[in-house]
């Protein structure tokens, strides 16, 4: 059984020469850096938070930060100092509690974390819809409730909120969770939850993202789209996006 990511809808819609490059040739692409691997750590500890676990939290993040540090490739070249980001976290843990319990002021039970999702797609055969849930809370006017941590600098500015091609992946979570229990759709909204490095107050911001009927038909067309491409291996080069891209110039594509 075949599948598609979030991930992977957004790097085909990146350019679909690339997503050919990453997924079906298999070559290395974006390769992580010190902030997929702060992203990645600071996540398992916000995890932990939110299910209580009995930890200690900044020695764990240091370790878990370390360790996806050491697995990054030997040649990536640090923007930002690691120890400066470790203290920068030491700053979000304390906040991440306060944060949830202040957005979800009349209570919330911890349904899932890290959740998987593997979902058949609506007259695709063959395809699943695959992807992690950070979180999903419910609270007790019987709403579902899917967050997606994203670690950060100082914030999101308002483009950032709004470009479909990030919230996109709360929008086919929303699809493929309800899908997956057998819950209305209406009964199930999403959030992202920054954690900021930078920012001087508010380290850990909650926001709703709306996913109407309008903007799940949207993504859900987008998901076809591109599975409609990859099926008929059109692998087209976008080269608005080559300034960006890991492969600018490179063998693999001059
Ligand atoms: S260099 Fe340009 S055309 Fe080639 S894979 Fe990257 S974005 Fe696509």
């Amino acid at each position: 059984m075949s599948h598609i990511s979030f991930s992977e809808l957004k790097n085909w819609n990146f350019c679909p020469f690339y997503h050919k490059l990453t997924y079906i040739d298999k070559l290395k692409g974006f390769r992580g850096n010190e902030y997929t691997a702060f992203g990645t750590a600071i996540h398992d500890i916000a995890e932990k938070k939110l299910l209580k676990e009995t930890f200690e939290a900044a020695e764990n993040f240091i370790q878990r930060f370390e360790e996806c540090l050491a697995e990054l490739d030997d040649d990536i070249e640090f923007r930002e100092d690691p120890e400066k980001m470790a203290v920068q976290a030491i700053g979000i843990i304390p906040a991440i509690m306060p944060a949830v319990a202040e957005y979800f002021a009349d209570g919330y039970e911890v349904i899932s974390t890290e959740e998987r999702l593997m979902v058949p797609i609506d007259n695709e055969e063959g395809y699943n819809f695959k992807g992690y849930i950070d979180a999903v809370v419910k609270t007790p006017d019987g709403k579902y409730h899917i967050i997606d941590w994203k670690s950060c600098s100082w914030g999101w500015d308002m483009r950032r909120r709004s470009d479909p091609m990030v919230t996109y992946q709360l929008t086919l979570y929303k699809i493929f969770f309800a899908k997956k229990h057998g819950i209305d759709l209406k009964d199930i909204e999403t959030h992202f939850a920054l954690l900021k490095r930078t920012a001087k107050k508010d380290r850990v911001e909650i926001f709703r993202v709306t996913s109407g009927n309008k903007k799940m038909e949207n993504a859900t067309n987008l998901l076809k789209k591109a599975l409609f491409n990859i099926k008929k291996k059109n692998y087209i080069k976008d080269r608005r996006s080559c300034t960006k891209c890991d492969f600018c110039r490179s063998p693999e594509c001059p």
